[in-house]
């Protein structure tokens, strides 16, 4: 069975990762869609995201049914579009549930057929989120332990960057 991992990674997080390791596990195929919203402001532009996703998936040994597709517009008509039977998202905690709740329903009632599935993040990431990161890095704090290995890199450059011109 075909699944995807719809998210903005701005940027990837070893939260993310792991939950695309663990989807890939259990379903045939996995595609993570790098969901483009002109109305989302993001750090890094999709194509930079798609690159350190492509990166991080090479520091776990790059799963040969994991691929990574950028899309846009309604997340459960790109699924229909790719032939995806479930649409895989993390819940960190109470407060994730509610919003994925929402989107879950309403994927539901536009894509019956789709099943929304849902996988516990890991203790040890269940802090982590993309600005989480940001702000860190931002600050020159060190991002390496919330990051995948071959992501990091590519991060830092880019928010040093933007420190540089805040200061
Ligand atoms: P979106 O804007 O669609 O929420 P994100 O990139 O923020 O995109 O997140 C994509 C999915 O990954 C969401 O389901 C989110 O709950 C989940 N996620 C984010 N961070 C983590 C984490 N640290 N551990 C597990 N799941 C996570």
């Amino acid at each position: 069975m075909k699944a995807c991992y719809p998210g903005t990674f701005d940027p990837i997080t070893k939260g993310h990762l792991d939950i695309i390791e663990r989807a890939a596990s259990i379903f045939d195929q996995v595609d993570v869609l790098l969901m483009v919203n002109p109305r989302k402001k993001c750090v890094f532009d999709a194509e930079e995201r798609k690159t350190m996703i492509e990166k991080s998936l090479e520091s776990i040994g790059s799963p040969a049914n994991v691929r990574v597709v950028i899309g846009e517009g309604l997340t459960v008509e790109f699924a229909k579009k790719i032939g995806a039977k479930a649409i895989v998202r993390g819940i960190r905690a109470v407060t994730d549930y509610e919003y994925e709740l929402q989107q879950a329903t309403a994927n539901m009632m536009l894509g019956p057929d789709i099943e929304t599935m849902f996988l516990i993040a890991k203790p040890e990431y269940s802090f982590l989120s993309s600005s989480v990161v940001k702000e860190i890095a931002l600050n020159d704090g060190d991002i390496s332990a919330m990051v995948p290995e071959g992501a990091a890199e590519d991060i830092k450059a880019k928010l040093r960057g933007m420190a540089d011109v805040l200061k």
